[in-house]
């Protein structure tokens, strides 16, 4: 790689990143040490929930550093107890496993699916479906599930068990369905091949033809989980419940969380011994978790990243109606939203960059808007106004 920036000659070239160094972080603003401040709509993509330095999160990290950081999972984590319990209270759900990772809580789930079946005395039921334009993280075992080239390239064997369908087509799924297969993986909300929300039809028809074969449903709702979509979980919005669901990136609000949630029945074979993570879930991170669902789990909450999305969904359409050489359509659900553009979306998002706000880059030629769930109406505004200057200049 050429051009490498000065100060990262000992990184690994995995990333690119722009020639900007954070130095602080407030609510929804940060601060570079060149003294630019840009609108976080990237979030981390879609990690820092609740913004930046939020006090109630701040204090539970800092209040659980002063107290002891880590001792394993071979002893009790309370922290990390009461979060499972509040996450299982609230949820399908009856177990949890923590991770430090999306990936590592998929890893998780997969475990599951195949483990499930093992224990009903099936072990040959090991392969599992994922979807098209799927994101599953980029250990061995999501790369091979979520199956797309780009990621898979060089790293895996021909066949590692997993099988892909295009994302909403039932009927390739049913299709896909053998007598070898353990269970289905897929995002209620893809997030990185480009913002698409599952309708709840489909989900339904997934929940049914998992129970007509007795395969395990999972739900990756690494992303689209913890309030994004204005529901505590994204399957809330179809009515049925999934068997697995992972989660990670909101849970800790930037501090590493993942977790892997689980019904009886699908978690009854992960017994002692059969799976573990030093890290995962240690006790600051079960601390920060712990805020974090205090602040989803006040009154109106949830109900107010709807308003919000509602709100900001109806000044993206009319963006697109007065920049229709720049904008083509509005995706997603809640605060995860997608905006598929008429121009290259790099080039958006350089230029958004240029005048002072972060949004991610999504597939189908979207940039998304990942914004803190507590960002305010102001906030909004504001991106708009940068936006709609951005497209102004752009399509000149
Ligand atoms: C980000 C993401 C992952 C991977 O999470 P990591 O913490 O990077 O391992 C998995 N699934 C989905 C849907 C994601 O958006």
């Amino acid at each position: 790689m050429s051009n490498v920036l000065p100060g990262r000659e000992a990184m690994m070239t995995t990333y690119n990143p722009p020639n900007i160094a954070f130095e602080r972080g407030e609510g929804t603003w940060l601060y570079a040490e060149d003294g630019k401040k840009y609108l976080d709509f990237y979030s981390g993509i879609a990690v820092c929930a609740f913004g930046h330095a939020h006090p109630h999160l701040v204090a539970a990290l800092k209040d659980q550093a002063d107290k002891f950081w880590h001792c394993s999972n071979m002893f009790r984590v309370t922290e990390s107890e009461k979060l499972a319990k509040r996450l299982t209270d609230n949820s399908f759900a009856s177990k949890v496993f923590f991770s430090n990772s999306g990936a590592e809580a998929n890893e998780c789930g997969l475990k599951v699916l195949r483990k499930y079946q093992e224990a009903k005395g099936r072990p040959e039921r090991k392969r599992i479906i994922g979807m098209t334009s799927a994101f599953h993280g980029r250990t061995l075992g999501t790369i091979a599930a979520a199956g797309n080239p780009a990621h898979t390239a060089g790293f895996l064997m021909e066949d590692e068990g997993y099988d892909q369908v295009p994302f909403g087509d039932l009927e390739a799924l049913e299709a896909a369905i053998t007598n070898e297969t353990a269970g289905v993986i897929f995002e209620p909300v893809q997030g990185e091949g480009g913002i698409r929300p599952g309708t709840a039809e489909y989900l339904r028809g997934i929940r049914a033809l998992c129970d007509k074969h007795d395969i395990l449903m999972m739900v990756d709702e690494v992303q689209c989980g913890m309030g994004r979509t204005g529901k505590l979980f994204a399957y809330e919005w179809s009515g049925i419940e999934p068997d697995v669901m992972s989660l990670a990136k909101g849970i800790g609000g930037g501090f590493p969380l993942g977790a892997c949630l689980a019904n009886d029945k699908a978690a009854e074979a992960m017994i002692f011994g059969t799976h573990g993570s030093t890290y995962g879930g240690n006790p600051l991170a079960g601390a920060v978790g712990n805020a974090v669902m205090d602040l989803l789990m006040e009154d109106g909450f949830l109900a107010s990243v709807t308003e919000k999305s509602n709100k900001v969904r109806a000044q993206l359409e009319e963006l697109i109606a007065k920049h229709p050489k720049a904008l083509v359509s509005v995706h997603g659900l809640g605060l995860m939203i997608g905006l598929k553009c008429a121009i290259p979306n790099g080039d958006v998002l350089v230029e958004l960059r240029n005048e002072g706000m972060l949004c991610a880059k999504s597939g189908d030629n979207q940039i998304r808007f990942l914004p803190p769930l507590n960002v305010s109406d102001d906030e909004l505004d504001t991106a708009i106004e940068i936006l709609d200057r951005v497209c102004t200049k752009l399509t000149a």
